[in-house]
């Protein structure tokens, strides 16, 4: 058994509480692959002393940028932090975390992907972060479920082979630079600043804590702001998500003239998380890079591409993901939701830590898991198109099962990518999911995230395509091709 985090005494010691909390299931401990481990004793309460030594903590941004105070604690925990969660992660990764979950049962994904589901806790899953980062040196790395039940028919239903190998059914082609030229030179680091900034102001964006809901609206009304009452753009809280406490996740939709079934998404997660403190919704959880970064560079791809009163050819969706650092919780439950309802999504983008570059490193990586292969080429060739000629560097990585909300939407057999920031020459950012990941650390600029806002305007305006409108008004007769 691996005692990672634990001296000899704790480890005894949570053997004990393990076996007492966590009493045996037979029928299931046979069909583990392995045996299973007590769980440790990570029992947080969120007790009258910890309240007060929370509150003595100053916010690391008290005054904003709006020159508002933030609200220093948050009103209340929104779960349980003892309540099952059930998580779908890879064997490799349950071999690390074997002393953090219980139950195991071997499944395969439809790519072969050695799988396990296992039972834990909600204050657990800091500590579970905490490894796949130390580890692994990646985020994620699971998806959460509150029943076993759940877990089980999101394997059993996974279309990730499928999605990662179809052909896209649109036929993307570079033929709008007129538009891509147009946005790029627009870019204003200061303004990707400023969003940054003003979501990495709140103690956190953590989903059980009313900062993830109060961050989550000031999301919405911001994106809203930014459509300047345009008919063609709604906005919405998605709250058809039974585990993510009371975040929603936040959508942006632009209406296509020509196309408007076929549907491109770009998206971010808006939540944050310190893995040092289990499950309190008053954790010291700036997530700066991680991932205010995305949020901020949808933000701005979002207020160029409406600001000149761009129409697209298909329907395009900005989306702000809930609840994404406790297992992919909002995206899964959006693109679940998508499949049921049957919408044609036919392209996926992925902005998950964008802020961050240390070293000689590329200027960004696109992630080679887990992603439709079409996707991916389509998005080398945008990069060597637009990207390239401006002195700028690729690179390619992978990031293992369930890193980033992208997986959600391969799961259900969709087409998805993800650019990632090339951190430090190890691949990482070593602030992730701590009190320091914090504007200050990344050099108070935004620099690193323009790049990305210009990828995402190429990507936006290479696959929801410019539309023609007449000059009366109304959609052109555009041919699909
Ligand atoms: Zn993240």
């Amino acid at each position: 058994m691996k005692s990672f985090f634990l001296s000899p005494t704790t480890l005894l010691l949570c053997m004990l509480i393990g076996i007492v909390m966590l009493p045996s299931d037979n029928k299931r401990a046979a069909q583990a692959p392995a045996v299973r481990t007590p769980a440790a004793p990570h029992v947080a309460r969120l007790d009258a002393q910890r309240v007060a030594n929370a509150a003595e903590t100053p916010p690391l941004r008290p005054v904003r940028t709006d020159g508002t105070v933030a609200p220093p604690m948050a009103t209340a925990s929104q779960t349980d932090p003892f309540a099952p969660v059930y998580i779908v992660t890879s064997r490799d990764t349950w071999q690390g975390i074997r002393g953090l979950v219980r139950d195991a049962v071997a499944r395969r994904d439809s790519t072969g992907m050695p799988l396990v589901i296992a039972e834990t806790r909600a204050d657990r899953l800091g500590d579970i972060g905490r490894y796949v980062h130390a580890s692994e040196r990646r985020c994620g790395g699971y998806f959460a479920f509150p029943t076993h039940a759940q877990a089980e028919a999101f394997v059993r239903a996974d279309r990730s082979r499928q999605a990662m190998a179809k052909s896209l059914p649109a036929a993307y082609t570079l033929d709008n630079r007129a538009t891509v030229d147009r946005w790029l030179p627009q870019v204003q680091e200061r303004r990707i600043y400023d969003t940054i900034n003003h979501l990495s102001s709140y103690r956190n964006r953590y989903y059980a804590s009313s900062f993830g809901r109060t961050s989550a609206e000031w999301i919405r009304s911001h994106w809203q702001s930014l459509a300047a009452g345009s008919p063609q753009v709604t906005t919405e809280l998605f709250t058809a998500c039974t585990n993510c406490s009371t975040q929603p996740s936040v959508i942006l939709t632009l209406k296509g003239w020509d196309l408007p079934d076929e549907v491109v998404v770009l998206g971010a997660h808006l939540d944050s998380i310190n893995a040092g403190n289990r499950n309190d919704p008053n954790q010291l959880a700036p997530g700066a890079d991680d991932d205010a970064s995305g949020i901020a560079t949808l933000t701005e791809t979002l207020r160029i591409a409406l600001s000149g009163g761009w129409r697209p050819r298909r329907t395009v969706k900005f989306m702000g993901y809930a609840a994404e650092e406790v297992g992919l919780r909002g995206s899964n439950a959006i693109a679940q939701s998508f499949r049921s309802s049957g919408v044609d999504v036919v392209g996926v983008l992925q902005l998950d830590m964008t802020n961050y570059k240390s070293g000689a490193v590329p200027d960004m990586n696109l992630i080679a898991d887990y992603s439709n292969a079409d996707l991916k080429n389509f998005s080398v060739a945008l990069f060597d198109a637009y990207l390239a000629p401006k002195g700028l560097t690729r690179g390619s990585v992978a990031c293992g099962y369930a890193c980033s909300d992208h997986a959600s939407w391969t799961n259900a057999g969709y087409p998805a990518t993800m650019m990632f920031e090339a951190g430090d020459p190890n691949g990482d950012f070593p602030y992730i999911h701590t009190t320091s990941d914090t504007l200050a650390t990344m050099g108070e600029s935004a620099q690193n995230s323009v790049k990305f806002a210009q990828f995402a305007l190429a990507y936006l305006a290479e696959t929801a395509k410019t539309a023609q409108v007449r000059p009366t008004g109304g959609p052109a007769p555009v041919s699909r091709r």
